[in-house]
């Protein structure tokens, strides 16, 4: 027998008229590129994203076709999220920080018909639209009369030009929610990247998800930072989740800086904030020089790679702000897993809350994961024993978009995703990344966690940033040494550092070595690049061998 409600389909533009129609007044703040802050509500956004809609139409654009964009967080990319998706077409977020020639890949791999991109990108843009042909309008996101001359690309137009003229009435079309809506590629540390292909289903199910009190308990009283990148598997899911509650929402554009960070937060009455932790160092940084506190500041959500203990810490003890450590991937849209208490842990000692939410958290409703070793055989979930971590659910990828479906498949037939991340999970289902699988130290056939060496030096207050590599060694296989940053003006020296892993790990765990180096070599998305560190180290020999 079949239920007998209405039959609505999930779709991206049902987002957008709900914030139109009941948050119409909420406003949405952006630092744009030009320097100056942008103040609208969600009903101009609608408007707008409107008449992007029909300029597409104008285009001849079909369902299913990609428009890519190269942008800052704001809100013109805000329009785009919904006047393409919504209109049918496929976003596709480009990272601005990939080379020149894997931008160029992308654009021939996705065939992007149109691509928008912020003025700061036009030299990236005149070093790529030559290999670009599937490109057949390049609009540059900017007023008209900032529109660059003699640029050098052909037909350029100023994206406040293109949509000046289009009405504000737009009939969305009914999709079917399996509807392709956007596409991100992942960040292709090794070999070209893979492109997923997101749903109008998994997009709007994913901000559900996101929105729920144990994740980043949205609502309409909050005003909502996305420092995460939109091009970074859209910013975490926050332009739609954030209209899906009627949150005011406020862009940084290209600003990232403590200063600017701190100054806009505090200008604007940010109540929830959301980034990767070498972000959060420059702001930590910023603050500590200058003796700063928020005033409306209370949780932060910190994913994209660990982040350090010593980091919850002084957001919560120093800054009376909640860290809510999360995990995810490109391929997962990407939110799995969150750390929050459950009732049970509330008369918990402070430390002991802590260490749980330490970890990278337990899995929202929609996800489901399991550890296995290398037979695929299911590891018991007791916070120690460590294995390869899969995850199936409606917001995770099947196969990538002109590619194969990296699924393995369960007794029961069902495919769950390859993470090729290696974690613990505890009797009360909270989950720890030990490593990227890649990354895991194999010492005298025990494995040591790269994250929990890293952690214990970044506790230390010189230490900037650290990454824990393995290096060959004849009777260990590998032993771990830890390359450091330090904070500027700070001093330690290499004994004082591996002195003070002492008691901190088991001792055959703790580092060979310290190899003090300038910076850590980031990736595109701000995560360390350990492939880049090991080509620096390139020659280095362990002390003794
Ligand atoms: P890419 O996989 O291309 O680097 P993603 O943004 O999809 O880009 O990265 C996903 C990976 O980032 C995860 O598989 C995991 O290794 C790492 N990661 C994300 N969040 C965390 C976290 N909170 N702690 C540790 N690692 C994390």
């Amino acid at each position: 027998m079949q239920g007998l409600m209405q039959d609505q389909q999930l779709l991206i533009s049902s987002l957008i008229e709900f914030a139109n129609r009941f948050h119409g007044d909420a406003e949405i703040v952006s630092r744009r590129v030009e320097g100056d802050i942008h103040r609208y509500t969600y009903r101009d956004l609608t408007a707008r994203a409107k008449q992007l809609a029909n300029a597409l139409d104008g285009l001849k654009l079909a369902h299913g076709d990609r428009v890519a964009s190269l942008a800052w967080n704001g809100y013109r990319h805000m329009e785009m999220y919904y006047g393409v998706s919504g209109s049918g077409r496929v976003l596709h977020t480009i990272n601005p920080r990939l080379h020149p020639e894997q931008i160029a890949w992308i654009v021939n791999h996705a065939e992007d018909q149109v691509l928008c991109f912020d003025t700061t990108f036009l030299p990236l843009i005149q070093a790529v639209h030559a290999k670009c042909p599937t490109v057949r309008q390049w609009v540059a996101l900017c007023d008209a009369d900032k529109l660059p001359t003699d640029s050098g690309i052909p037909g350029l137009v100023s994206y406040e030009a293109w949509i000046a003229g289009q009405s504000k009435n737009y009939r969305w079309p009914q999709l079917d929610e399996n509807t392709a809506s956007s596409m991100c590629y992942t960040s292709g540390t090794t070999g070209n990247p893979k492109a997923v292909l997101y749903s109008h289903r998994s997009s709007v199910l994913h901000a559900y998800g996101a929105a729920l009190p144990d994740v980043m308990n949205l609502s309409a009283r909050d005003a909502v930072l996305p420092v995460v990148p939109m091009f970074h598997v859209n910013a975490w899911g926050l332009p739609y989740s954030a209209a899906l509650t009627g949150a005011k929402v406020v862009f940084p554009g290209p600003a990232l800086d403590g200063k600017s960070l701190y100054d806009l937060i505090e200008a604007e009455g940010v109540t929830f904030a959301a980034g990767v932790p070498t972000v959060w160092q420059m702001l930590l940084t910023h603050m500590q020089q200058g003796g700063l506190k928020f005033s409306h500041l209370n949780r932060t959500v910190i994913g994209g790679s660990a982040c350090p203990p010593a980091m919850i810490d002084t957001f919560e003890d120093t800054y009376g702000v909640r860290v809510l450590h999360a995990w995810g991937m490109t391929e997962m849209s990407p939110l799995g897993t969150l750390g929050t208490l459950k009732n049970k842990h509330l008369a918990l000692p402070k430390e002991q809350q802590r260490k749980i939410l330490q970890k990278q958290g337990r899995p929202i409703y929609g996800v489901d994961m399991r550890i296995v070793d290398s037979d695929g055989r299911d590891q018991p979930w007791d916070g120690k024993a460590c294995g390869d971590l899969l995850v199936r659910g409606p917001w995770i990828l099947d196969t990538y978009y002109k590619g194969a479906s990296p699924l393995v498949k369960d007794e029961e037939g069902r495919g769950w995703f390859p993470t090729g991340d290696v974690a613990t999970i505890d009797p009360d289902g909270y989950m720890q990344i030990t490593d990227r699988t890649k990354d895991v130290i194999k010492s005298g056939g025990e494995w040591i966690s790269s994250i929990d060496i890293e952690n214990i030096a970044m506790g230390h207050p010189a230490v900037a940033m650290a990454a824990c590599i393995g290096m060959p060694h004849p009777k260990w296989d590998e032993r771990p040494i830890v390359a450091v940053a330090k904070k500027a003006g700070a001093e330690v020296s290499r004994e004082e550092l591996l002195a003070f892993f002492d008691g901190k790990t088991a001792k055959w765990q703790i580092p060979d070595d310290v190899v003090f180096v300038d910076a850590i070599p980031l990736g595109a998305t701000g995560k360390m690049l350990k492939t880049k560190l090991r080509e620096q180290l390139a020659g280095y020999k362990l002390p003794g061998l």
